[in-house]
């Protein structure tokens, strides 16, 4: 599986010339080899691979890497990729541009100075776009998890309660069944907080007659889950009822029409189009959605400036919203896997309005 994954990088061994890619980035290097520890570099070359880190992770990259050769460095990391270069012929070596600092940079230039370094930009992240059956497997369950332990505590969401007792009671619930943490700041915004679409929760208390939008996503092993469910405390008033069937509508519009070929634009207008037809596409300002997986935001972007067509594999959110400043918000939002012929659901809250 890891050797399908790293022939992914053909295209660059190709496009640039390369003889090698050195990769720092954390996500990018469990996704090649495996390893899950905090600090190490990969370096592939077209028919062998090393993994680099120090003598804290070498047990640990014992048991994790696979088809690489585990290198302890006994003193400066770039030393080690200077003498493998040598040994083996590197000449011409692609980096991660986009996750390397220019002090990083400087550094490397003066370790590697006879070797040609060539920046490879964020387009390296797209070998992670389309997920094998394995990460659908593990975003999935991931996606479950979160979704049972948001349905597990419901019954905590009531009057008197602040957002933040939410947020923890949820994080509690995930770790009990096994997530490894959270995959962010849950989002908690209630009554006209509800107005800020990445409302952190805070202390305010929740009142009867919000609306409130609860954000909120796991982690295990690396991978993200993602969803959104706007809940009402007490009976909401018409207004309410009325914004939250269109984000509904939208939100249930564009997950019919996810499917491979379609272009992340048209897809971000199917329901931008929606909203804007029903008079609150002032409200609706960020992107429909994301790619979700060893990050919580990744490729590709579903928005109006987006340039990519979705594939078979590829895991986004659905997430449209409407906020009105000085009332409050809604938004909804599922995480999906494109099959071949539509998608299927990774999140598993029902999204019609639950009115607790
Ligand atoms: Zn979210
Ligand atoms: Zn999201």
């Amino acid at each position: 599986m890891l050797k399908n994954r790293r022939s992914r990088l053909k295209p660059f061994f190709a496009d640039y010339a390369l003889d090698a890619v050195l990769l720092t980035d954390l996500r990018n290097i469990r996704y090649l080899c495996g390893f899950s520890g905090s600090e190490g570099a990969l370096l592939v070359a077209r028919d062998s691979a090393w993994f680099l880190c120090d003598s804290r992770y070498t047990a640990q990259a014992g048991e994790e890497v696979q088809s690489a050769e585990v290198v302890e460095c006994v003193a400066v990391r770039l030393d080690t990729v200077a003498s493998l270069a040598a040994e083996n012929g590197l000449n011409r070596i692609g980096f991660e541009a986009a996750h390397t600092t220019v002090s990083a940079y400087r550094r490397m230039t003066e370790k590697l100075s006879g070797i040609e370094l060539v920046e490879l930009d964020s387009k390296l992240d797209e070998i992670r776009i389309c997920k094998d059956t394995a990460e659908v497997g593990q975003l999935k369950s991931i996606a479950v998890l979160a979704s049972q332990s948001f349905e597990a505590i419901l019954g905590k969401i009531k009057p008197g309660v602040r957002e933040l007792d939410v947020a923890f009671a949820l994080e509690f619930e995930m770790r009990q069944r096994g997530a490894d943490g959270k995959a962010f700041d849950f989002i908690v915004a209630s009554g006209m907080r509800g107005a800020m679409p990445h409302g952190r929760a805070s202390d305010k208390v929740i009142q009867s007659g919000d609306l409130i939008t609860i954000d909120f996503g796991a982690l295990k092993d690396g991978y993200h889950s993602d969803e959104t469910v706007t809940v009402a405390c007490g009976q909401p008033s018409s207004e309410a009822l009325e914004i939250h069937a269109i984000v509904k509508t939208a939100h249930d519009l564009a997950i019919d029409a996810v499917k491979p070929g379609i272009s992340c634009k048209a897809l971000d207008e199917v329901a931008r189009s929606f909203i804007r037809g029903k008079g609150y596409g002032d409200c609706f300002g960020h992107g429909l959605g994301h790619g979700i997986g060893l990050e919580i935001h990744e490729m590709p972007t579903l928005s109006p400036r987006s340039t990519m067509v979705l594939e078979e594999g590829m895991t986004v959110t659905i997430e449209p919203g409407i906020y009105i400043p000085g009332f409050g918000g809604v938004r909804i939002e599922d995480s999906v896997v494109v099959t071949s012929d539509g998608c299927a659901l990774l999140t598993g809250v029902g999204k019609r309005l639950l009115v607790l």
